[in-house]
């Protein structure tokens, strides 16, 4: 692949057949949301899945803010965060039963792999803090499937989401019929036929171009400049303490006494926030507000 093709997000439009496409391709910002965990070869596949669903999702999806992407079960996997801002600034995270994963590689689907689980999608607008939140029903195997049988229901719009992943990058590829489609038409089959003959090593291999030659070159494409993809963690000092408040004063005191300071790591990106004594006695005094504080660092 060539370089400036990593990290990017490339948008086309099969102008006749009113259907557009996406490829989402992740390199350097896959591997930099690695860095602070070791994740099990199956827990991090299904991650970098979701990863690329969610800058696939965040492009068709109109919104100014933030999209989240949330599963928990009680299966091996229990808890899987990924967060995609609409400028595609990404962060993400799972977490797992250790003692759920032996030496083979696993094989299991994400629904098995959650158990019991709900997956639920948060849009928030950073303007107005207004939030939109909705419930992905676990039907189907995969992240991929999940997302094709809830934008159908909430879009109303049919869409076919490919997805691959491994250490190294992740990929997806979207189609989406838009309205206004000719009921004697059979683009639709014949353009997402050709998308599911796409395979995993090509789809993380390939450039946006390569995969669309590959795929489309009997097809009218129009592929539009790509959009770069970065990691961005939100964590803030002012969220980490607004988090603390959540044990009590003593708590907090018995923490310092044994230890001099609080440390808390962020788990997307692992920077590490201390509180001393002065900023404890800060937070839980009477007059402290959460503005107050986002002033001191
Ligand atoms: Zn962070």
């Amino acid at each position: 692949m060539s370089t400036s093709d990593k990290d990017k997000i490339h948008r086309f439009l099969f102008d006749k057949a009113n259907i557009r496409g996406e490829i989402a391709s992740l390199n350097k910002v896959w591997q930099q949301m690695q860095v602070n965990h070791n994740y099990p070869e199956i827990i991090r596949r299904h991650l970098g899945e979701v990863v690329a669903a969610s800058v696939l999702l965040s492009a068709t999806l109109k919104f100014e803010g933030s999209l989240t992407i949330q599963a928990s079960g009680d299966g091996a996997l229990t808890l899987m965060v990924v967060e995609c801002r609409n400028d595609f600034g990404v962060r993400a995270v799972a977490k797992y039963q250790e003692a759920s994963f032996s030496e083979r590689a696993d094989e299991a689907d994400l629904k098995t792999l959650l158990g019991d689980g709900t997956l639920i999608i948060t849009i928030e607008q950073a303007k107005t803090k207004e939030r939109y939140q909705g419930v992905v029903a676990l039907e189907g195997n995969s992240i991929a499937e999940f997302l094709e049988a809830y934008l159908a229901r909430s879009e109303q719009l049919e869409t076919r989401i490919f997805l691959a992943s491994d250490e190294v990058a992740t990929a997806g590829l979207l189609l989406q019929q838009l309205p206004g489609r000719n009921e004697d038409d059979d683009s639709w089959d014949r353009i997402t036929h050709l998308g599911s003959t796409i395979k995993s090593e090509e789809l993380l291999g390939l450039s946006a171009e390569e995969i669309l030659h590959r795929l489309y070159h009997e097809e009218d494409v129009r592929l539009f400049d790509p959009e770069s993809i970065y990691f961005k963690c939100s964590c803030t000092r002012e969220k980490v303490t607004n988090m603390l408040r959540s044990i009590s004063h003593q708590e907090a005191s018995d923490i310092i006494k044994e230890q001099g300071n609080i440390s808390v790591d962020c788990e997307f990106c692992g920077k590490t926030y201390q509180f001393d004594e002065i900023d404890i006695a800060g937070i839980y005094s009477k007059h402290s507000q959460p503005s107050d504080l986002s002033t001191r660092h």
